[in-house]
């Protein structure tokens, strides 16, 4: 069973539990993030985004393409880390002599920092996380361009022809609509402060049992919640998404102990993608 919430004018639905599965869907977006279990709604998105190649987050994209396939969909485009085109490229090669289908995916290679237009005004900006593998987080961005101010009184032919003549008259402004941030330590809140400013941050949260250390979810390269907690001031997001919980808890303990630990300005904003009650699915 997916899991669903709406996040500002965002829905995010999927599945995700830390180390044993995490692939979500932002259809407004029209992005997969993640393929770490092959979900069948998802498998006619045109965009997937992988952060990284550890099992979770990974070993479902051969399925999801295999599904593609039934639907007569042809290949996706596939944003991963640069660092691992070319083992992705060979894994799907095996997969594809193995199963005798076509696995082809057009790969668009990451590094932190680049920018890809995704259509219409959307783009894409991966930023840096902190794990022991290659691994990337991706901010999406509407690039919006407006009159500048000074300009706001030409009436609409002199804009034109202004435009026409190519002057300056227009100024870009970045809306950051939604970012993804998993795995990762928490640095990534320092290494990309945008974060905090993102519309909508949907961002790993692996460790909320307070009888379980900070040092040791800093050990494992993952979030602990007291360490968002510690800096609840700092989140002006309008939603947060939090997720891959660890499977030592189960649903319920996991919401129990977020009602009981987020601080009241906080907590309202927090969706919580886990099942309402019951076990894990699987
Ligand atoms: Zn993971
Ligand atoms: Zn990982």
């Amino acid at each position: 069973m997916l899991n669903e919430v709406q996040a500002g004018p965002y829905t995010v639905r999927g599945i995700s539990v830390g180390g044993v599965y995490t692939s979500l869907q932002v259809p407004e977006l029209d992005v997969v993030l993640d393929a770490g279990i092959p979900i069948r709604s998802f498998a006619g998105t045109e965009r997937i985004f992988l952060s990284h190649a550890h099992p979770d987050h990974a070993s479902g994209l051969g399925s999801l393409l295999g599904i593609r396939r039934l639907l007569g969909k042809g290949a996706p485009q596939l944003f991963l880390p640069a660092e691992l085109e070319s083992s992705v490229k060979e894994a799907l090669q095996v997969l594809g002599r193995l199963h005798h289908t076509s696995m082809e995916v057009h790969t668009v290679p990451m590094l932190p920092g680049d920018v890809r237009p995704l259509g219409h005004d959307l783009h894409v900006r991966a930023f840096r996380t902190h794990h022991p593998v290659p691994s990337l987080g991706y901010q999406f961005i509407r690039r919006v361009t407006k009159l500048r101010p000074e300009f706001h009184d030409l009436p609409p032919q002199e804009i034109a022809r202004r435009r026409k003549a190519g002057e300056d008259i227009f100024a870009a402004r970045e809306h950051l609509e939604l970012a993804y941030a998993t795995d990762s330590l928490a640095k990534v809140l320092e290494t990309e402060p945008g974060l905090f400013d993102s519309r909508v941050l949907v961002i790993e949260c692996t460790f909320v049992d307070p009888k379980r250390s900070v040092q040791d979810a800093r050990d494992r390269a993952h979030l602990h919640l007291d360490e968002l907690i510690a800096q609840a001031e700092r989140f002006r997001n309008e939603a947060i998404v939090l997720m891959h919980f660890s499977q030592s808890l189960g649903p319920q303990e996991v919401r129990a102990l977020l009602d009981a630990r987020l601080p009241p300005g906080l907590r309202e904003r927090v969706r919580v993608l886990a099942p309402d009650a019951g076990r894990w699915f699987g």
